[in-house]
């Protein structure tokens, strides 16, 4: 998966049928996780030798209302701004439509990459429309027949050169950039840098000992190999496995994963254990992008899995909440249901962040960890652009206008985002230090709705503007 494609374009144009011949029967298994948007589906798609994600703006059938251009607009709005690459379809039979220079207008607007395509294109009752596609100015349009599986071919010509790009930009080992205001940043940007083969994703598994660790990355890696391995039991200092880890695609996902003391040799006093996991886990959180928190079903947020979880989201890490053991759990309905309540009430800076039930032991749920972990990551890179950010920010300030403390009202000027990694903002306004706590959250909780971004640390800045 190295980049993500959204097919954007009117209803009936053809999208989900193109939609599941990319996908196939790969669907994501992201659907239960709290903070995915139902409206959005997302796939794994594949086309020949590439593998990338897909989105569907597949809510929109049902709308018939007049609602639909606004509806229409911000779904599209977002899934191009969750996409590397956008795919504009059209129906080639129809022509070009009012409503499709609407769209056609917002993604001049704000997508970085748009692929054109004249759907429904066999036979020669599309010529006339393939044609008159190019006065949409978005360029060359591949003439495709998503129902007959015509076109395929150019399309994978044109997301080549595309997919390269993103393959190349994931290689650099993207430095922490410091919180400074980015005068050039504009509308271009939607890079989501993703795991490719040349930079495998960095997960460190932390837990309270028995919570399963070592099992679950034996069951990644298939066999026996990591307690029995020559690095067992002896180096105090994090050490890591570089693994790939298969998914329901076929195709392995490179990571290395970091490991802690109890992934280790299993010290004799359980007592040690305990005030190893804490230390050890917070050694391989600071490697990792990605921190997988593992809890034992049985006994579940325990303080010391409170504490590594609180760590993980300190160093603005990615964070995905597993439970193991699921096979031996009774009521799983009832469960859950109880394991989402002590989530939402222990763990409320972690908020929206993927809670997947496992099984490390027989291998259950292992596909769903593995999306669970890619999209937490791919959230963790993404970028906002600032056009965007500050239409959301005069929305936000107009349902709920910032404080005035001594009756001078605060006020907010622009926002930028300012890094990725965990995504980080930055609000310039006129008093910083007078912004109240429960403002920034409400900002906060804000960009984590609205820009789908469960599972990752989203850190404020208010600067004062000088
Ligand atoms: P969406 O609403 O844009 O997701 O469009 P759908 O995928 O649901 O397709 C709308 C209709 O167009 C369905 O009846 C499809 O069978 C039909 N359709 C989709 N692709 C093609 C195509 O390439 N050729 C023709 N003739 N019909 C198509
Ligand atoms: P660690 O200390 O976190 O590395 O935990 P281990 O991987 O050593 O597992 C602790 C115990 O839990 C072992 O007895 C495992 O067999 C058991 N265990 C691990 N995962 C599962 C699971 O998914 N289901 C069940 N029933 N037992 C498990």
């Amino acid at each position: 998966m190295s980049f993500t494609l959204a097919i954007v374009g009117r209803p009936n144009v053809g999208k989900s049928t193109l939609f599941n011949r990319l996908v196939g029967k790969r669907l994501a298994l992201v659907d239960d996780q709290p903070g995915v948007t139902r409206d959005l589906r997302e796939g794994a798609a594949r086309l020949a030798d590439l593998r990338f994600t897909v989105i569907d703006t597949a809510g929109l059938e049902d709308v018939t209302d007049d609602s639909l251009q606004g509806r229409m607009r911000r779904l599209t709005e977002r899934a191009v701004d969750m996409a590397d690459i956008c795919l504009f379809m059209i129906d080639a039979r129809a022509g070009v439509t009012p409503t499709d220079l609407v769209f056609a207008d917002i993604l001049r607007k704000r997508a970085a990459n748009v692929i054109l395509a004249a759907n429904k294109g066999e036979g020669a009752a599309a010529d006339a429309g393939v044609i008159e596609a190019y006065s949409l100015g978005l360029g060359e349009p591949i003439r495709l027949s998503a129902e007959h599986g015509e076109g395929l071919n150019d399309l994978y010509t044109h997301l080549m050169p595309l997919a390269d790009g993103f393959a190349e930009r994931a290689a650099e080992d993207a430095p922490e950039i410091d919180v400074t205001l980015d005068e050039d940043e504009g509308d271009m940007e939607a890079t989501t840098p993703q795991p490719t083969n040349a930079k495998p994703l960095q997960v460190a598994v932390v837990g309270r000992p028995n919570a399963g660790k070592s099992t679950l990355v034996n069951q990644i890696l298939g066999e026996d190999r990591l307690l029995t391995g020559p690095e067992a039991g002896i180096t105090r200092d994090a050490i890591s496995l570089r693994i790939d880890w298969e998914g329901p695609d076929g195709v392995a996902v490179p990571m290395r994963i970091f490991d802690t003391a109890g992934m280790r040799k299993k010290a004799k006093v359980q007592e040690k254990l305990e005030k190893l996991s804490v230390s050890d886990g917070l050694r391989a959180v600071k490697f990792a992008e990605v921190v997988v928190v593992l809890l034992d079903a049985a006994i579940p947020f325990e303080q010391q899995d409170l504490r590594l979880a609180d760590l993980a989201e300190r160093e603005g890490r990615a964070v995905v909440v597993a439970v193991n053991k699921w096979d031996i759990e009774e009521d799983k309905q009832g469960k859950l249901k109880e394991l989402r309540e002590s989530f939402e009430r222990l763990l409320p800076q972690l908020r929206g962040a993927p809670l997947v039930t496992v099984s490390a032991k027989t291998g259950r749920g292992m596909d769903r960890l593995q999306a669970a972990i890619m999209r937490a990551y791919d959230v963790w890179n993404r970028r906002v652009t600032t056009a965007h950010l500050n239409r959301w920010l005069a929305g936000m300030m107009e349902a709920h206008p910032p404080p005035a403390p001594q009756g001078k009202r605060i006020k907010l000027r622009y926002m930028t985002q300012a890094k990725t990694r965990p995504p980080g903002f930055v609000v310039m306004c006129s008093h910083p230090d007078k912004v109240p706590e429960s403002y920034s959250r409400y900002l906060v909780n804000g960009l984590r709705v609205d820009f789908d971004m469960p599972g990752t640390p989203i850190r404020l800045y208010m600067r004062g503007q000088n």
